[in-house]
């Protein structure tokens, strides 16, 4: 994979009951271990996480491969970063330490081999999605978060099932274009940070997309979700992007 490089994946909506993308994603992390010099994993990582010490048991337990495969990658020195998705908002720092990653705050600007560059997930972009907002407000509550983490697992999973579901009922009666991100939103975080690249993932609509803004040449990238037969991967280095 080359060094002096640095990986972005997200949207791999690991389950239980598609062994394949987790096949594909153990495929991906044998190669970039020891090779890079990070990997950032951009939320929804997992299709649900219902809190770290869930991990031990079944359906959980069938992530205990891809957590030792990123305890070899953090090991043989690629800097590894998880950010949170909409659906595995609850990994924690348990998470974190059997893994080696480092859990990454909402947005942040990284240097990217000297350019610096806003990462997110991009749920907060969706703007246009008012009741997505309100709901995500809700699960972002450390109260609300420790009263779910309290309740036996399979409560847990049954709860975040019947969220699952709800939230796929209420994708099928929005327009496109409400899903996507809100232009004015990437604008407004573009000038924020006062950057002039961001890197995000949710929509699924991976493109590279390059624009005017206040005069100048910005650009946003959006990863893609992974699929049984392939993933999907931004690859960084000082060249460029690549988007894979
Ligand atoms: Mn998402």
């Amino acid at each position: 994979m080359g060094s002096m490089t640095t990986w972005f994946i997200s949207d791999l909506h690991l389950d239980a009951a598609r062994p394949a993308i987790t096949h594909l994603l153990l495929d991906f992390l044998a190669q970039v271990q020891g090779s890079v010099d990070a990997l950032y994993i951009l939320g929804d990582f997992f299709e649900y996480w219902v809190g770290d010490d869930a991990l031990e048991l079944a359906p959980m337990s069938a992530f205990q491969p891809v957590v030792a495969s990123l305890k070899q990658v953090s090991d043989s020195g690629v800097k590894l970063y998880f950010q949170h998705g909409n659906r595995d908002f609850l990994v924690g720092e348990q998470f974190a330490a059997v893994t080696g990653c480092e859990l990454l705050p909402e947005q942040l600007v990284v240097d990217l081999y000297g350019t610096p560059t806003l990462v997110l997930h991009g749920d907060t972009l969706c703007t246009d999605d008012v009741e997505y907002q309100q709901v995500r407000k809700l699960f972002r509550n450390p109260q609300w978060q420790q009263q779910f983490l309290s309740q036996p697992l399979a409560e847990r999973i049954h709860q975040a099932q019947a969220m699952r579901a709800k939230s796929r009922a209420a994708m099928q009666g929005k327009a496109e274009t409400i899903l996507d991100v809100n232009q004015q939103a990437v604008e407004q975080a573009l000038r924020d940070t006062g950057v002039g690249r961001m890197i995000h993932g949710h929509t699924h609509r991976p493109a590279i997309h390059d624009f005017m803004l206040d005069g100048k040449p910005v650009q946003r990238i959006v990863l893609g979700d992974w699929h049984e037969t392939r993933g999907s991967f931004l690859r960084v280095d000082v060249g460029g992007v690549a988007l894979l």
